[in-house]
């Protein structure tokens, strides 16, 4: 076997109910003059809450706020404020991009790194990775980082208030593990791999049996599994599988999606559980399997119950034309893009095609609705 270097499982996750106030000790010990990185309004007074829990506590904490995606600019600026005042830690507190922003940042500097997910929406929490976008979203490229967080706090009381929407675009995130991951690495030999495809599998069959209960009920059993599932497990398969486990067309699709214009964003999960119906045609295409119709159909019916897009239509793009269509499809077809990891040739045409497959809800989405 080639040598693999993992970087598997940040040092030390404390979840739970008041996971925050239990990590005040750990905080202390990582960092003195940690730095807290967050971006939207509506986590505004929890941060500032966190800043002062840190300052009665003697810890000299600051704060500063992102003013986009997790992009170039933000970076330095945020960079930039940690030097200048000799920051010892990041602690990012907010969804994806936030939390691949200030993952990114402490790498760069070398400074310890914690992570507190305000939402089930990525698994970005957990990884040793950042995607790093334009000011305006567009998907420019991923960063392996040198290892995952110090520490990760996944606080339930904090993620249960998150707006339901965030934890339907995490159940998308992760379910498309076992899609992405079945494809790309069911032949390999290495064990390490075939496990991650395996607790993939499992971390499926949770979401499609708890998924729903989740969504409508955030104070039931089946939310903490898939919260968990989605923030924290969806992290292990990546960081023990490899990159090899990530993808396989449904995140270049997105990256692909990312580069559209919208009257509404979508969020990251919204767009990869778009592309995973998209590569589960690809699939039916190019296979004499009935496989891929199957877990299509499957997938159309728990998506669009998460409220999920799982149309042209209802991904609310500006400007929906096969031309911007191909735009998406001509960067997620790039010569250095994951989608050629398919175990078939793929190029713009055939994307486009299985992208105009879905201008309109499909059919059994239409039956559920009535
Ligand atoms: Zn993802």
């Amino acid at each position: 076997m080639s040598l693999n270097i993992h970087s598997i499982s940040p040092s030390k996750v404390i979840r739970g109910k008041g996971a925050w106030d239990k990590s005040i000790e750990s905080i202390t010990k990582l960092c003195k003059r940690p730095l807290i990185l967050g971006r939207s309004n509506s986590t505004k007074r929890l941060r500032i809450s966190f800043l002062n829990d840190l300052i009665s506590k003697g810890i000299q904490a600051f704060s500063f706020e992102l003013k986009h995606d997790c992009c170039e600019l933000d970076i330095q600026n945020a960079y930039q404020f940690s030097k200048e005042n000799n920051c010892d830690g990041i602690i990012a507190a907010g969804g994806g991009k936030v939390l691949d922003a200030g993952k990114l940042i402490a790498d760069l500097l070398c400074i310890s790194c914690i992570t507190v997910p305000l939402s089930a929406s990525t698994c970005a929490g957990w990884t040793a990775l950042s995607n790093i976008y334009t000011p305006d979203g567009k998907y420019i490229k991923d960063k392996t980082l040198r290892r995952c967080p110090n520490l990760l706090i996944f606080d339930h009381n904090i993620v249960r208030a998150a707006p339901k929407r965030t934890l339907a675009s995490g159940i998308a995130d992760a379910i498309a593990k076992w899609y992405e991951s079945c494809l790309t690495s069911s032949t390999s030999q290495d064990g390490f791999v075939q496990q991650a495809v395996q607790m993939a599998r499992v971390l499926r069959d949770q979401l499609f049996l708890n998924g729903y209960k989740a969504f409508q009920d955030p104070l039931s059993n089946s939310w903490e599994t898939v919260a968990e599932g989605c923030a924290l497990t969806a992290g292990i398969i990546g960081g023990l599988g490899g990159a090899r486990c990530r993808t396989a067309a449904a995140h270049p699709i997105h990256n692909g999606l990312t580069q559209l214009s919208y009257k509404n964003k979508p969020m990251h999960g919204e767009l990869v559980g778009f592309g995973l119906l998209i590569q589960l045609y690809l699939e039916e295409k190019n296979s004499n399997s009935q496989l891929p119709k199957q877990a299509k159909s499957q997938l159309i019916d728990f998506l669009s119950q998460l409220n999920i897009p799982i149309s042209i239509d209802s991904i609310y793009l500006k400007n929906p034309t096969p031309k911007e269509l191909q735009r998406a499809c001509r960067f997620a077809c790039k010569d250095n893009s994951d989608i050629h990891k398919l175990p078939f040739k793929i190029n713009e045409k055939d994307l486009l095609e299985a992208l105009q497959s879905y201008q309109t809800l499909p059919t059994i989405s239409k039956i559920r609705f009535k």
